[in-house]
């Protein structure tokens, strides 16, 4: 099951009860945006989740000072399969990242993926979310690309982007 706003606000708000730190190590998975050239990322990516896909995307919860696990999911967040964590972690990318848009040939295009990424929450301050993950790398699941100049989208939704179970 995926975390509830209020069992996650709880959870940060709490801290660790074993060694009383406030900070806790969240990973989640949500959505960055990729600027893209001709396919490759050009600039820096950006994030585009809300504070709920924050939640939703949860999969674990640590504490940063003795790394005691305070939440574990493995159904995947976006669908609900079983184990769908794992796959999404382990699995490569295979939604090619376009070279250029299907409606105008412009190779301006932002590239919209699922990431494993981290954000440290100290009560309910939360750290800027950072990712090791890049395009090449298991775990990133690219799913949408749009046209910076026509707007040109597409988009895949089935199956599931993220742990690509049908
Ligand atoms: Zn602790
Ligand atoms: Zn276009
Ligand atoms: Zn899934």
């Amino acid at each position: 099951m995926p975390l509830s706003e209020e069992a996650f606000t709880a959870l940060v708000d709490a801290g660790c009860l074993d060694c009383k730190s406030k900070k806790l190590t969240v990973e989640t998975y949500v959505a960055q945006q990729l600027p893209l050239l001709g396919g490759e990322v050009y600039g820096s990516p950006s994030w585009g989740y809300k504070g709920e896909d924050l939640v939703r995307g949860t999969y674990r919860i640590a504490c940063a000072g003795c790394t005691k696990e305070l939440f574990t999911a493995t159904a995947c967040p976006r669908c609900e399969a079983p184990d769908g964590v794992e796959r999404a972690l382990e699995a490569e990318n295979d939604f090619p990242l376009p070279t250029s848009c299907t409606g105008c040939g412009s190779e301006l295009v932002t590239a919209t993926a699922y990431v494993p990424a981290v954000v440290v929450y100290e009560g309910k301050r939360a750290a800027k979310a950072r990712t090791q993950t890049a395009p090449e790398d298991p775990g990133f699941h690219a799913y949408r690309a749009e046209c910076k100049q026509c707007r040109n989208v597409a988009e895949r939704r089935v199956p599931c982007p993220l742990c690509t179970l049908a």
